[in-house]
């Protein structure tokens, strides 16, 4: 087989192959624990059900612009009024198959060969792949041990004349960090300032706990969108837990959206009709669905954190939105791909390896299941980690010793 330099380069999606190898131990009847989700366990909306049936059953499915349906556009218009108090048109909008293929139609249409991408640590696994894919080269900036708050100093430290974006996560995944208002009051000044411009993954921009607001970029921008170096992805996926319908957009610039409208329009043509009727009918219909998810989110959050703390070794820092936790396992292992390979086999539980995320000796614990779930996952982490707990344990119907401490 005779693959392209640049294909070979493309490391696969640590988070599908988890989702993947938990799943065939599941098939084999392993009790197996996922902490390794990406989504909400809700149901989908019914708004969206009904959306999508609608023009299901109109028996009429065919090709749309390619930017988005007209109707779509007209909803995302809404929300982002709604929720960044900023009015755009709908030639400021491109909608997407998820805000996966959203973010890499940006890379596509800004980056040149060797053009810089930075990317902030801990980053999700995608960026630094994508930003190959277009021939860009990633640059990461980590943040001071011990703190997932990016500071402007290092960031400034690895801009150089080849630095053509930078991609700002918050709500973060993996970390679940909101970063400061101060920090993206900052960051947006200085991008304008450079001509750099700032992909902001708002994806999590809803599901944030304790009153926090994750401050939305465009408060910050003293420029027409037309000139802004702003650009903001969104979508529906894990607000709405609606992953499966594959819809996501962005808001940018009007030429960027026609560049972006060309690339798409050479590639997938347009994204399904029938899930736009989807994303539409939930972004209509009634938000409570919004709030008690993340009410239902904050409360998982919250026993996940009693639950850790229990922990000797483990450092937790609180997080402020999503659905994840990054926890620091140093003192348990610092090779955090050796440890979840310790931890789905002994203790059947699925985490994520922090070095995925750019962030070594930390395993990503999502609090998107059940608490049921997460209880039992994290006991079961303990019952492998840690001296000071009880060295029997029940997993599925078989008690296991452990012998190994
Ligand atoms: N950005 C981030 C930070 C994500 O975590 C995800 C999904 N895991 C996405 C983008 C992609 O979202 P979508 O499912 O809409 O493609």
């Amino acid at each position: 087989m005779s693959v392209s330099e640049l294909a070979k380069s493309i490391v696969e999606s640590p988070t599908l192959r988890l989702n993947e190898e938990a799943r065939l131990l599941r098939e084999r009847g392993e009790p197996v624990i996922h902490l390794g989700i990406g989504e909400p366990k809700n149901k989908t909306p019914i708004s969206a059900i009904l959306s999508s049936a609608a023009k299901l059953n109109q028996g009429d499915v065919k090709y749309c612009p390619t930017d988005g349906t007209p109707s779509l556009k007209k909803a995302i218009v809404r929300y982002t009024e709604e929720h960044y108090d900023k009015v755009v048109a709908p030639e400021n909008i491109i909608v997407s198959a998820g805000a996966k293929q959203a973010i890499f139609n940006v890379l596509y249409t800004l980056v040149n060969p060797d053009d810089e991408v930075l990317i902030l640590a801990p980053y999700w696994v995608s960026y630094p792949e994508m930003v190959k894919m277009v021939y860009g080269r990633p640059v990461i900036v980590t943040p001071e041990d011990g703190s997932f708050q990016p500071r402007m100093a290092d960031i400034e430290r690895a801009v150089s004349s080849s630095t053509k974006a930078i991609i700002i996560n918050s709500p973060n995944n993996p970390s679940g960090t909101v970063f400061s208002e101060a920090f993206i009051a900052s960051i947006i000044d200085f991008c304008e300032r450079k001509k750099i411009y700032v992909i902001m993954d708002d994806i999590y921009h809803k599901l944030v706990f304790d009153g926090v607001v994750a401050p939305p970029a465009y408060r910050f921008t003293t420029k027409d969108l037309e000139d802004s170096r702003v650009i903001v992805i969104n979508g529906i996926a894990k607000l709405y837990g609606m992953t499966g319908f594959r819809i996501g957009w962005t808001v940018a610039p009007r030429k960027l959206v026609e560049t972006m409208t060309n690339i798409q329009a050479q590639t997938t043509s347009c994204s399904s009709p029938v899930m736009q009727a989807g994303a539409e009918g939930a972004l209509l219909g009634l938000q409570s669905f919004v709030e008690s998810l993340r009410l239902t989110i904050q409360n998982n959050r919250d026993i996940v954190m009693r639950e850790l703390s229990s922990f000797t070794g483990v450092k937790t820092r609180k997080p402020q939105g999503t659905f994840y936790c990054l926890p620091d396992f140093r003192a348990y292992n610092g090779n955090s791909v050796d440890l979840a390979k310790f931890l789905l086999k002994k203790a059947l539980v699925v985490t994520v390896p922090g070095k995925e995320f750019g962030m070594e000796g930390h395993l990503r614990l999502s609090f998107a299941g059940t608490v049921k779930d997460a209880m039992e996952g994290i006991a079961r982490i303990k019952w492998a980690l840690d001296p000071n707990s009880p060295n029997d344990i029940y997993i599925g119907d078989k008690r296991l010793i452990r012998d190994w401490l």
